[in-house]
């Protein structure tokens, strides 16, 4: 996938009619072999577990590519416990034509990373995910200090096995992301207080923790990262917000009230610039800036989510369709049912940071309006929001839209 083809007629029709290129996520299972407090899906937490069927999922698929979606995302519990249907998910998807094919995983498969056949195994992984047109691969690391993150995930050893497994990963020409879900933990255990008194001092602990977290995935040999805003739901979202999507909790690590989430964005924003060209960063500066925005109470500039219109989530315990992971009050049906050319609602929700949406909400957001109503966005947005737009615009290209089978 390179640029040319992100910027096709068929995309540009779609933005003259107000529309974006399609995104589904697919919450392939909820099963789960991991014990981050972040999520209400740990393997400690006993409800009944699903998984989609195979016949259901290319059901999905056959309606997808129909449907003009171009981003699908195998997403769970941990799908890679189920791997081959996995493996065989992501080659039918790719059969389908659907360029954006993304999975990830808590990085369980790389504990054992001092056994005989762990190179074998990998390898083996490696070459199988090669074979198909997987796009991205995450792998979810939550904190700077391995053993943190070990003991948030219940997954020992992970971390020296992430380091074995990322340059076999490169020589079949599949480079992962790392993923952070920002939490109060990414400097290691209580670096960051649970409860803030000090504004400037809680900046700076994020400031310097997402420089450590930086510093460490490149030291680990990513060359990608991601960052998972806060999905925590306090008491004033809870009446918008209902999660049919699991990750999410009320644990305080990834609790924060909304000066808080100023100060994290702000911390993020202003860390981005320095490692941008250290590796790639998917983050763009124009999200947070709006986010920023929003949580102090300037709404009205951001740009509204896609869920619901052209971006849908397919829950894996009724596998029926839903705007989101976190709109679980509007059971859209069956994903094959529905015909996304009909749906004339306008964007509107603003409820959740939920970045998967959120990002490329506002990025595309602008570009619609600044194609439909160039002279009222541009009189509209601040200067400086324009400028971080077109910033990352050319910081997504330079970047081939983030092209996991790149290295750069
Ligand atoms: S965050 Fe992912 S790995 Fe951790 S418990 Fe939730 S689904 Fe499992
Ligand atoms: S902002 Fe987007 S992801 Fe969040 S609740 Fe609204 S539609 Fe869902």
């Amino acid at each position: 996938m390179n640029n040319k083809s992100i910027f096709n007629i068929s995309n540009l029709a779609s933005v003259l009619k107000g529309r974006i290129p399609g995104q589904l996520v697919i919450q392939y299972t909820d099963f789960c072999n991991a014990e981050c407090p972040q999520c209400g899906m740990r393997k400690t937490e006993n409800y009944q577990r699903f998984k989609i069927s195979k016949e259901e999922i290319v059901k999905i698929l056959d309606a997808a590519a129909r449907q003009n979606i171009q981003s699908i995302s195998f997403t769970g519990g941990e799908p890679f416990i189920f791997v081959e249907e996995l493996v065989s998910m992501i080659k039918y998807a790719s059969h389908k034509k659907i360029p954006f094919i993304r999975t990830g995983t808590n990085g369980f498969m790389f504990a054992d990373w001092e056994s005989a056949d762990y190179e074998y195994k990998i390898n083996k992984l490696a070459e199988e995910l090669s074979e198909t047109n997987l796009r991205n691969l995450w792998i979810s690391i939550d904190s700077a200090d391995p053993k943190t993150h070990e003991e948030m995930r219940g997954l020992p050893g992970v971390i020296k096995g992430i380091e074995k497994a990322l340059p076999i990963f490169h020589k079949h020409g599949i480079y992962p992301a790392a993923n952070l879900g920002i939490n109060r933990n990414i400097a290691g255990f209580g670096k960051i207080p649970i409860y803030v008194t000090d504004k400037n001092g809680f900046y700076q602990s994020f400031r310097d923790a997402f420089e450590l977290f930086y510093n460490h995935v490149i030291d680990l040999g990513f060359t990608m990262v991601n960052a998972c805003y806060p999905m925590s739901i306090n008491e004033d979202e809870k009446a918008e917000i209902i999660a049919v999507y699991g990750a999410s909790s009320l644990s305080k690590v990834v609790s924060f009230n909304a000066e808080e989430k100023i100060q994290i964005f702000k911390a993020l924003m202003n860390t981005i610039p320095m490692y941008r060209s250290e590796i790639r960063i998917f983050t763009p500066l124009s999200s947070l800036y709006s986010l920023i925005n929003q949580y102090c109470g300037n709404s009205d500039d951001t740009m509204p989510c896609r869920g619901g219109i052209d971006f849908f989530f397919i829950n894996a315990g009724t596998g029926s369709t839903y705007p989101c992971g976190y709109r679980g009050n509007e059971n859209m049906g069956k994903f094959y049912d529905i015909d996304i050319d009909k749906i004339s609602d306008k964007p509107f929700c603003k409820a959740c940071d939920w970045e998967c949406f959120r990002d490329p909400s506002e990025m595309a957001g602008f570009l619609i309006e600044a194609v439909k109503h160039p002279i009222k966005s541009l009189l509209l947005k601040a200067p400086i929001y324009k400028e971080l737009w077109k910033e990352d615009l050319k910081y997504y290209k330079e970047c081939n839209f983030f092209d996991g089978r790149r290295k750069k």
